[in-house]
């Protein structure tokens, strides 16, 4: 595996970076492990918000540079790049903001004289995909290091560009040498992170085979895990939807980043054959709009994917679909242009034995599926081994919510496609993966929620029953 920026929109390989040293690693571990427990840990929540919401400063005022990192290495339409810059500082600055809040003794009722505090364990390891570069790095640094905790992130190592900018965040504000390190590990080093006794918890977000080898090895080193996985969100139309809305929200839920979002709408299950065939018509048209071109130029409506792998990935994906029997309503192909580009695809004609009604299409590739009803349209919601996010469209919001809760998903948006925010939680049930980040969920992952218990000076022994 090498640490390489390439365009997506050329093919062009632009820059190789070295993997890092046994020798680095260690240094790397240990600068982390001596700045948690010699300094950052006993800093005020104060003085470690200052340091946070310096580095959201720092990225609001370079904000253009580092928008085209992402553009440059994975892809993005500058102005989604824009965006996830913009959403990175803020989720910063939130939990900078929270932090004091989410920090706060838990008087236990039932007796006053005992508190739960909530204690940083010392250095997390995350491991991240580049589908959003600085969004899943900031999803991660802004509650850990609030917490108390310091943070070593191996990044994708097809954007180690922007792996190294955000890594400079720090370093340009003078924070603490350690509360924030990239290396450019393999995976044996990986294991080797995560089996060593200072790192004391892991955070993967990517794909349910990166999810499993890490999840087994924390494991067994006894490591507390949160693992945010892939998903194939259910997009649910009932027959009462307002058309034009529902249409406008779906082309955004499955055509954001390219359709590499893990919580993109990506399974199309609308309720009528009159109403499905209404939908089907808008969404080809609509999605027939988006004409790739360079992700710079902020008139282009589609971009490339993020590496030729999984353009050739997602295109053999298509085309075992039709092979089993899919039809292509749109799409369909490579795009025709230089870089990794794949048309905007719409299938059809699923049926449960085909291999993509069980599969993630990471990419713009929508399947549409009609059904008879809301029973058999939750039903096929809940037929697939994810359970991300989802979505359901009704003229119904009171409907909309009891649809809503029987969807088996870590998140499900009533009349909008799933989204994200500072203050809301994300992640998911089944293959999806379990934990949860941003909130106070999140906030709550990796900490010692500890209990602390006062007696008056020279209490008597607790009685037999209260042994544990
Ligand atoms: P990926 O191949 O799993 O890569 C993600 C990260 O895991 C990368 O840093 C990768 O390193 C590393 N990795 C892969 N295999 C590993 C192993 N055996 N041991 C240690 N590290 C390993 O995922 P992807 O294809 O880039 O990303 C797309 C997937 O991520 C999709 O399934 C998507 O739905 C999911 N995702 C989930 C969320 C969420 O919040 N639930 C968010 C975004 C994406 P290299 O780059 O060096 O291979």
């Amino acid at each position: 595996m090498a640490y390489q920026t390439i365009s997506p929109a050329t093919g062009e390989v632009l820059r190789t970076f070295a993997e890092i040293s046994d020798q680095d690693l260690d240094a790397t571990l240990t600068r982390a492990h001596e700045c948690f427990s010699n300094d950052w840990r006993h800093r005020s929540i104060a003085d470690r918000a200052r340091v946070v919401s310096a580095a959201a400063a720092k990225l609001r005022e370079n904000a253009e540079e580092y928008a085209q990192y992402l553009t440059l290495e994975m892809g993005k339409l500058i102005n989604e790049s824009r965006g996830e810059v913009a959403l990175s500082a803020d989720i910063l600055d939130y939990y900078a903001d929270r932090a004091a809040h989410y920090l706060k003794p838990q008087v236990i009722t039932e007796a006053p004289d005992c508190v739960v505090e909530t204690h940083p364990l010392g250095v997390i390891f995350g491991v991240e995909p580049w589908n959003f570069p600085y969004y899943q790095l900031a999803r991660v640094v802004g509650p850990q290091l609030m917490v108390g905790n310091v943070v070593i992130v191996k990044h994708a190592s097809n954007v180690p560009q922007s792996a190294l900018a955000f890594a400079r965040l720090f370093d340009e504000i003078d924070a603490p040498a350690g509360i924030y390190s990239n290396v450019f590990a393999n995976f044996d080093q990986v294991g080797r992170l995560i089996d060593d006794f200072r790192v004391r918890g892991v955070t993967v977000t990517g794909s349910e085979r990166a999810g499993a080898a890490v999840a087994e090895r924390a494991g067994r080193a006894l490591k507390k895990s949160v693992m945010e996985l892939g998903g194939s969100d259910p997009f649910i139309v009932l027959e009462d939807a307002p058309l034009e809305t529902t249409l406008d929200n779906a082309v955004w839920g499955r055509m954001n980043n390219t359709g590499q979002s893990c919580v993109a709408a990506k399974r199309f299950i609308v309720v009528g054959k009159q109403r499905g065939e209404a939908f089907l018509d808008g969404l080809v048209k609509r999605m027939g709009e988006l004409k790739a071109g360079d992700p710079n130029d902020p008139l282009s409506r589609l971009g490339p994917v993020s590496s030729e792998s999984a353009m050739r990935g997602l295109l053999k994906q298509i085309e075992v679909a039709k092979n089993a029997g899919a039809r292509v309503a749109l799409g369909g192909g490579r795009a025709n242009r230089p870089g990794f580009y794949v048309e905007a695809t719409v299938l059809t004609d699923i049926d449960e034995n085909n291999p993509i009604y069980l599969q993630e299409l990471f990419g713009p590739v929508a399947c549409f599926y009609v059904v008879k009803d809301e029973e058999e349209a939750i039903k096929l919601a809940n037929a697939t081994p994810f359970g991300l996010g989802g979505s359901v469209f009704t003229g119904d919001v009171e409907r909309g919510k009891r649809v809503a809760e029987r969807i088996e998903s870590g998140m499900t948006f009533v009349n909008q496609p799933t989204w994200t925010a500072p203050h809301l939680p994300f992640g998911g049930i089944k293959n999806s993966g379990y934990g949860r980040e941003l909130s106070e969920l999140g906030f709550g992952e990796f900490v010692n929620r500890k209990l602390i218990s006062v007696s008056p000076v020279g209490s008597p022994p607790p009685s037999v029953s209260q042994a544990g």
